[in-house]
């Protein structure tokens, strides 16, 4: 239940009113906008008389809210959640945020190679898998604990801070360094990693799951933000459906029905949902048009020699070419809405 107040409300009687619920076991979280302030209340609010309170000089209204998702819920939270992922990086809140690099890191040389031409380029985020979940066991598994030395060094050369998948709660003190942790398609619904997860304090690109639904990737993240960090980012990557011509479907309108179910930032996969690198250009561009605040896309120094996901991967100079015509969108978009 949400209790939106009247803009010039009484702080005496705000104070009265969340006594009044805490003594009922209700916990109060306020969220305070330009406009109004809400009241988010968690707890069993079918005990609460619903008249009662609109009949309080001080409410404006009452909602029932059905999601069951609530500290993710922009019902509660009406702002744009904007999550700072280092010093000035910031993914959400209007502006275009380029995470590229390979799938997997696979030596000094090529992540290090990358991660300077993609921040050329305008990436203000590097990617590249460590720990990487593989169908086949027999796959190359990633450099694992190396790869994440080497993903710090590569950090160290380029100031890039770094995202890295997280396959195993276990793996947690690896990732003391790095600046946020990706929990991939295939653990979104790994809900003892999303506690733990929960648990600390690090930005989280939370991929949604090859079949999940909205609400599924969205009670995931609740996982995480009901444990205290509220630091998420949800990408969507592609879902399983009947075509098998791309490795995924990107589903484009979960863009705009992401960030009216929620106020946390949604950024799109288009290397994992396609499959194919002349479809991560198209695809780049249909996601900033839907309204996505960031891309996270594969880039390798020597595509056709890549250890893994080599066929959906650019190169430096094709993500560059991409990246000048995103910007290019982004400014268009903007000066569309500052002239509205
Ligand atoms: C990845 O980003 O390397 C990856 C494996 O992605 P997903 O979990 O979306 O398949
Ligand atoms: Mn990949």
């Amino acid at each position: 239940m949400i209790v939106i107040l009247k803009p010039d409300h009484n702080e005496k009687q705000l104070e009265s009113l969340v006594e009044w619920l805490n003594a009922k076991g209700i916990e109060v979280y306020p969220s305070t906008g330009t406009m109004h302030t809400v009241l988010g209340l968690i707890g069993d609010t079918s005990v609460i008389d619903v008249s009662l309170i609109m009949a309080l000089d001080i409410v404006e209204d009452v909602k029932r809210i059905q999601e069951p998702y609530k500290n993710v819920n922009r019902k509660f939270h009406p702002l744009d959640t904007v999550v700072e992922i280092s010093e000035g990086v910031k993914i959400g809140g209007g502006n275009l945020t380029l995470i590229a690099g390979p799938c997997s890191v696979e030596s000094e040389e090529q992540i290090c190679e990358v991660a300077q031409r993609v921040k050329e380029s305008g990436a203000t985020i590097m990617r590249g898998g460590a720990f990487k979940p593989r169908t086949s066991p027999y796959a190359f598994q990633g450099l694992r604990d190396e790869g994440i030395r080497l993903l710090l060094k590569a950090r160290e050369i380029t100031g890039l801070p770094i995202v890295t998948e997280i396959m195993d709660a276990d793996q947690l003190p690896l990732f003391d360094e790095v600046d946020m942790i990706q929990v991939g398609a295939r653990n979104m619904q790994n809900f003892e990693l999303l506690k733990r997860l929960g648990a600390i304090d690090k930005p989280i690109l939370l991929k949604r799951g090859l079949c999940a639904t909205y609400e599924e990737l969205l009670m995931s993240a609740e996982y995480i933000m009901a444990g205290g960090n509220n630091r998420i980012v949800l990408c969507e990557r592609g879902i399983r459906t009947y075509e098998t011509y791309t490795r995924n479907t990107l589903d484009i309108a979960a863009i705009p029905v992401l960030k009216t179910l929620t106020h946390l930032p949604v950024i799109v996969d288009p290397s994992h949902a396609t499959g194919r690198s002349a479809l991560v250009a198209p695809l780049s561009l249909a996601s900033v048009a839907a309204g996505a605040d960031g891309l996270i896309i594969e880039v390798h120094n020597d595509p056709t020699h890549a250890l893994c996901d080599g066929a959906q991967s650019l190169t430096p100079q094709a993500f560059d070419e991409l990246a000048k015509t995103l910007f290019e969108m982004e400014q268009f978009l903007h000066s569309r809405k500052a002239n509205k």
